[in-house]
């Protein structure tokens, strides 16, 4: 069976573009590798997406958006892509099986990146972690470090102050490039401190961690801290391996238009994964609906001129 399009990813952009494809009745596949909702499922909080004016739990929303895609009849599809192949019939090729398409959908979202310092790898999993919603009840009464000093460090350090005693931000700039809302916020907040102009060095412990060395990248000084947990939230990496020859930025963002078509004709990207300036749910969701109806486009312009 050839499908109309093949999503790959199932984050709020993977998501809309299934919804509105479904919808148009178009065979629709999206494939996931690991759970509905992407990057939003980690957030406790999504108080910026219009119409939820006390906010909305960011997994409750992912069950929400996987819900609504499966109701209009969108096939997901919990694998792994690993290759897509261009030709007149597309294939997606995943770790179990190879899928044919007339379009594709990529919106594969991007990754946490990591700090690449001395500790870091040892302690993943057992003091170094990505997601504050998953981890914050287990530094109860703790010292926590939060790396980074955008938008999702200070949500992340807002939350982790409702269970830690003390949570210490660290940001390389002397200033936070955060909405002043969440500065607001953080300042009202007498367990939260910040340390500028600075960025760790090595995390160090036995069985757990009992100690950051940080370095103030103005003076060169290197400084101890004492904390239980590492929160890093110092950017993205796209998640592009998968793909070949679809042309991307110089930060491996995949380049589109405004009405997502990529460098290869029935290809479409949408979401984090593309190159724009605002990476945000509503950007996502706004980005998977015209991807969609793009999509739609070239199936009926590819339908009209074989007919
Ligand atoms: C901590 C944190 C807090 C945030 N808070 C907010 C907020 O409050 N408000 C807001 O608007 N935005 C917030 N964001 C940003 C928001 O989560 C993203 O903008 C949004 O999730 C992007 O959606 P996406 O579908 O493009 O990508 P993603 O959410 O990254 O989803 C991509 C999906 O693709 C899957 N995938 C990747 N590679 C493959 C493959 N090879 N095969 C199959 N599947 C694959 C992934 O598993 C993932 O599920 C936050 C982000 C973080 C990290």
């Amino acid at each position: 069976m050839v499908y109309d399009i093949v999503i790959i990813g199932g984050g709020p952009a993977g998501l809309s573009a299934a919804i509105y494809a479904s919808r148009a009745r178009l065979k629709t596949l999206l494939i996931e590798k690991n759970g509905c909702g992407g990057q939003i499922t980690v957030t406790d909080l999504i108080e910026n997406y219009p119409g939820f004016n006390d906010g909305i739990n960011g997994f409750d929303f992912a069950v929400k958006l996987e819900a609504q895609a499966r109701d209009f009849g969108a096939e997901i599809m919990y694998d792994e892509v690993t290759n897509v192949e261009n030709g007149e019939v597309k294939k997606v090729i995943t770790v179990n099986a190879t899928y044919e398409t007339q379009t594709i959908i990529v919106a594969a979202g991007t990754s946490v990146k990591k700090m690449n310092i001395p500790g870091e790898p040892d302690f993943i999993g057992k003091g170094v972690s990505f997601c504050a919603t998953c981890d914050a009840p287990f530094y109860r009464s703790k010292d926590v470090l939060v790396v980074g000093g955008g938008d999702s460090a200070i949500q992340e350090a807002l939350y982790l102050s409702k269970f830690a005693k003390n949570v210490i931000v660290i940001h390389r700039r002397n200033e936070l490039r955060t909405a002043k809302i969440l500065q607001e916020k953080i300042a009202s907040h007498t367990n939260i401190s910040i340390i500028y102009d600075s960025v760790p060095k090595e995390i160090l412990g036995k069985d757990s961690i009992e100690k950051v060395t940080i370095t103030n990248v103005k003076t060169n000084k290197d400084t101890d801290l004492k904390v239980d947990g590492v929160f890093v939230f110092i950017g993205l990496v796209p998640n592009t391996l998968f793909l070949s020859n679809l042309v991307l930025d110089k930060n491996g963002y995949v380049v589109t238009d405004e009405n997502m078509n990529t460098s290869i004709a029935g290809i479409f990207a949408c979401g984090d994964i593309r190159k724009k300036q605002l990476r945000q749910v509503v950007t996502a969701v706004s980005d998977g609906a015209q991807a969609a109806i793009s999509a739609q486009g070239y199936i009926e312009n590819q339908n009209a001129t074989t007919n």
